[in-house]
């Protein structure tokens, strides 16, 4: 929804909504999340140029019709550029965390600033500009690899979208495709892996450069060579940026700045990796132990883990 409103804001601009097709207008709606629409308040102001502060304070939220709240006075501050890992087992509010802070949901209770402001007051649009997303498993426009990568900004140049790519190591499966960044890809185009969307949505993030962002790593099994690509693109996407990743593997989280340990919507503990490891009956420890190095998902699958 976030990204169907972006979306056809920037084409609005260009005048050439009026020419999307049917087809075209699928591939937008394929984009569609089941959230409920929030809309600005009256006198909401857009977010000015932001550094990407973000503060949650004292907030509740539950999911109408849960028996009770999910997250009850959460608070807590991640300062600019800061790189944060969130891990928990599945349903322990991970997801729900990073909805919150784009403002998918109204609070019951308390307040997200971003650099001071609280969202609730700001304008829908200008906090997309602050805040960018790549999903887990990402899904493209029919249109060309390119355009996949500009629509993060309109009217890159060429040369700004290839050096995205390269960022992202999506240059490397774009070099074998049939018509490189002219190819046509999405539901009725080339046929791109989990792993090589990822990275094309990680280019796009690249290019759009918000000063906060989001990333859901991907939790299916993704080759070895994808995993490593994957892991240093988000090492370049995060320079300089406020960066959440809601993170499914030890290899991803243990070179971020800090790590959120989310159970049953609280966070039992905040540190990085280095401190965490090292606390005694710590449960972050005891995932470190217990998979010595490796990824988190296939024993997750496996037993209930923490990792979800
Ligand atoms: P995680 O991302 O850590 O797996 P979520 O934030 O998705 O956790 O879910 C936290 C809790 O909220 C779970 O109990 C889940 O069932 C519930 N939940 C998530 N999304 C919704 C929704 N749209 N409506 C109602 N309950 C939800
Ligand atoms: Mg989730």
């Amino acid at each position: 929804q976030l990204l169907v409103r972006g979306y056809l804001s920037d084409m609005g601009a260009h005048v050439r909504v009026a020419q999307r097709s049917i087809n075209e207008m699928e591939d937008i709606a394929a984009f569609c999340e089941t959230e409920p629409h929030i809309g600005d308040l009256p006198g909401a102001m857009s977010l000015a140029v932001p550094r990407g502060r973000v503060v949650f304070d004292d907030v509740t939220f539950g999911y109408s019709g849960a028996a009770g709240p999910l997250f009850e006075s959460l608070s807590l501050e991640i300062q600019p550029g800061e790189k944060i890992g969130l891990v928990g087992a599945s349903g322990a509010g991970k997801s729900t965390f990073v909805k919150l802070l784009q403002r998918l949901y109204n609070l019951d209770g308390g307040r997200i600033l971003i650099d001071g402001e609280d969202i609730a007051g700001v304008t829908q649009a200008s906090l997309r500009q602050a805040i960018g997303l790549v999903p887990q498993d990402p899904a493209l426009f029919h249109r060309s690899i390119a355009e996949n990568i500009s629509y993060g900004r309109p009217g890159a140049l060429e040369a700004e979208i290839e050096q995205a790519a390269a960022w992202a190591h999506a240059d490397l499966f774009v070099a074998r495709l049939p018509k490189l960044y002219q190819t046509l890809v999405g539901e009725r185009g080339v046929k791109l892996s989990g792993g090589e969307r990822q990275r094309v949505a990680i280019a796009r993030a690249i290019l759009a450069a918000t000063p906060i962002l989001i990333l859901d790593e991907a939790t299916s099994s993704l080759d070895s060579l994808s995993e490593a690509l994957i892991r240093d693109a988000i090492d370049h996407l995060s320079e300089g940026r406020t960066t959440i990743v809601v993170a499914h593997r030890l290899s991803t989280v243990q070179r971020l700045d800090r790590i959120l340990v989310f159970d049953a919507g609280r966070i039992i503990e905040d540190g990085p990796h280095k401190e965490l490891v090292r606390k005694p009956g710590g449960v972050y420890r005891r995932l470190f132990e217990t998979q010595s190095g490796g990824g988190f998902t296939a024993s997750s699958q496996d037993k209930p883990g923490i990792l979800g």
